[in-house]
Order: structure tokens, then C-alpha cells, then sequence
């Protein structure tokens, strides 16, 4: 079963009408790949496949998306929005390049703490590691800056 199916199987147990415009940007965010997109970029691509729609009406889909649990927020590059599908019960980090901007995730999660030792139950937690990407660094060594 792909991602995109388990999906649709997910919102149906949940009783969710999916609107056309809500199909809409999960397509486009499953057609990412793990890869975080801005309410910007989502509304490009969202309008490409089904135009017509304005900005604002694709904010509020995001929002009522992010609501439903069925897509993630994740803050990068200081404290810009992006917005990903949520996985049920696992999750992944990110990676984020100075250089070009690009972002990749990996499944790798540092968190290792006794939270029962602190009497403390965590329900989020954050991890994203700044630096360079393979282009960004061949592309140093190639004029000779690495
Ligand atoms: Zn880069
Ligand atoms: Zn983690």
C-alpha cells in the first residue's frame, strides 16, 4: 500500500470528507516526498494542478488540515512555516542546507532522555541540524573554496 492510499484509508476511518481543494494539497504533499513545503510553494503547486483558487482559500485548508492532524507544521530556517503529511506513530527529522535551501529528512531520531526519571511525558519534540549538502560542498570543492 503506497503512502497515498493509506491516506485516503486513513481519512475515511476517521469519518473525514475530503474536499476537492484539501485532495488537492495532499496530493501535492505526497508528491514531495518527506520534503516540507511553505504555504507558498503548496499554493503554486496547487494551483497548477486546479486553478482558480486563491491564496487565502488555500491557507485556510492548510489550517484546518494542520487541525485534523492529517499534515504536520514544521518550523525552519528561523522561524518559517512549512508543512508536511503527518505519519501515524512515527515521525523524522530534518536536514537543512544554508547554501541552496534545500531540505532532506532522515529517519534518525536523536532523542534518548529518561523522561519516567524526570516524572515528565513529552508529546513533541523538535530536531533539525543546519549546514551544507552534497551540491552545495562539491560545488565549493569545483572553485577550489573546500
Ligand atoms: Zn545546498
Ligand atoms: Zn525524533
Amino acid at each position: 500500500m503506497d503512502k497515498r492510499q493509506g491516506l485516503k484509508q486513513e481519512l475515511r476511518k476517521r469519518g473525514y470528507k475530503l474536499t476537492r481543494q484539501r485532495k488537492t494539497i495532499l496530493e501535492v504533499l505526497s508528491s514531495s516526498g518527506n520534503i516540507p513545503m511553505t504555504a507558498r510553494d503548496i499554493f503554486e503547486r496547487v494551483t497548477r494542478l486546479s486553478p482558480g483558487m486563491n491564496f487565502s482559500t488555500v491557507y485556510r485548508n492548510i489550517e484546518i488540515l494542520l487541525q485534523e492532524n492529517i499534515i504536520t507544521r514544521v518550523e525552519l530556517h528561523g522561524d518559517a512555516a512549512y508543512y508536511e503529511l503527518s505519519e501515524d506513530g512515527k515521525h523524522h527529522h530534518h536536514l537543512v542546507c544554508k547554501g541552496c535551501g534545500n531540505i532532506q529528512a532522515i529517519e534518525y531520531c536523536p532523542l534518548n532522555i529518561p523522561f519516567e526519571k524526570e516524572g515528565f511525558i513529552p508529546v513533541d519534540h523538535r530536531f533539525e541540524v543546519y549546514g551544507y549538502c552534497r551540491n552545495c560542498v562539491d560545488e565549493n570543492k569545483q572553485i577550489g573554496l573546500g
